[in-house]
């Protein structure tokens, strides 16, 4: 396929996801690795994620059932574990795609048993535990009420637990309160764990680390760790660039016209902008229907490439285009395509300055690319 003729395009590389999970595996000495691709994997499609990692992943991560049937779908048979509970009625089919389900509560678990023995059938589940994040999961911070929860979590028929799982609210942070917090939450997990193990028997797989506390925290990385977004390359630029990370995703869109504007002139929704002199004007085919915030028009930065020039939006941005201020000195006779995330040439936006603009994270733009946007693999 032609991608130019499509108004708006983000390329996605299988090669940087490939070479991430590589040295993240290697450089970090990593155990088991679960690729989490929850979200479409974060924005990046997950198609391109399975054909990139399929060959390496020892597990799978995504957020709901039918995240984790895309990656059936794909002809993959890696093992996956859903990050939350699948309703009673997918747990037939759960089961029989060979899908793990997470244990978030105890009534949870009392009627996914249930259901399990009525209809026959055995599920392979993960426990969640909530060491302190206070989302999903069997609370562990009291050792006594848990072991309540537990031993009636053991009796139920029908569960098959082979994995026991946290997850941190602030690995990474180097702020000294947070580490401390993070040490708590494993010291509560491996209570939690040791109980299990003393009481029932062997955990097959205890995992709690993400990307950040796999790479930071070699102490905590136990049988597995859970990868999201540095498999995609995001996360604090310095950071990335420090451990080599590549990002995987770039954002492209046509530029599909050019206008002369006298001073005087507006552009775009409430006139917001009014040019003081005459100007080039291009119209660049994405908006904010295709994920592009919407409040980057206050941005003072320029951030969109032009041939290689970082050049200013021109009053807001609307759902299918934004315009853009084309300088004078910007060669602009065959430019098809501009960039609003990546490199041209010396210029380059990424993922993150976005991010810090509209006060959000790297994966949130990623993931907000909505599914207009053609994802090439590259
Ligand atoms: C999303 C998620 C991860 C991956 O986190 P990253 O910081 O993207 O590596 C791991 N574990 C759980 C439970 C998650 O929800």
């Amino acid at each position: 396929m032609n991608y130019y003729g499509s108004r708006a395009y983000a390329t996605v590389s299988i090669d940087a996801i490939r070479d991430n999970f590589y040295l993240l595996k290697n450089e970090f000495k990593l155990p088991l690795m679960m690729s989490v691709i929850k979200s479409d994997g974060y924005g990046h499609g997950i198609e391109a994620c399975v054909d990139a990692l399929d060959a390496q992943t020892d597990w799978y991560a995504v957020a709901n059932f039918e995240e984790a049937k895309k990656i059936r779908n794909c002809q993959s048979s890696k093992p996956i574990l859903v990050l939350g509970m699948i309703p009673l009625e997918h747990s037939i089919e759960a089961s029989q795609l060979s899908i793990s389900c997470s244990l978030i509560s105890l009534p949870y678990a009392k009627a996914l048993s249930a259901y399990c023995m009525e209809n026959g059938i055995q599920i392979d589940c993960h426990l969640a535990l909530d060491t302190g994040f206070h989302r999903i999961g069997f609370r562990a911070e009291d050792i006594e009420e848990f072991k309540k929860d537990v031993d009636e979590l053991y009796r139920l028929p029908g569960l098959q637990i082979s994995g026991v799982y946290t997850h941190f609210s602030s690995a990474g942070s180097a702020v000294q309160a947070d580490m401390e917090f993070t040490n708590l939450q494993f010291e509560r997990y491996k209570a939690a764990c040791e109980y299990i193990e003393n009481t029932i028997g062997p955990i097959n797989l205890k995992h709690c680390c993400n990307s950040r506390a796999a790479v930071d925290c070699p102490e905590f990385h136990l049988d597995m760790v859970r990868i999201g977004l540095f498999l995609f390359g995001l996360g604090p630029d310095d950071y990335i660039k420090k451990i080599g990370l590549i990002p995987a995703l770039e954002w492209k869109a046509k530029l599909v016209d050019i206008k002369e504007i006298e001073a005087g002139d507006s552009v775009g929704y409430s006139r917001a902008f009014i040019a003081e002199k005459k100007m080039k004007v291009g119209i660049i085919s994405c908006g904010f229907g295709d994920g592009y915030f919407r409040s980057l028009f206050r941005c003072e930065k320029p951030l969109i490439i032009v041939n290689g020039v970082r050049c200013h939006i021109l009053g807001k941005i609307c759902m299918d285009y934004m315009m853009v201020e084309i300088p004078e000195e910007i060669d602009s006779q065959n430019v098809e395509v501009v960039t609003l995330i990546g490199k041209e040439g010396s210029a380059e936006v990424s993922t993150n300055e976005i991010a810090e603009f509209v006060g959000g994270t790297a994966i949130e733009v990623t993931s907000q690319i909505t599914s207009r946007v053609h994802r090439v693999h590259i």
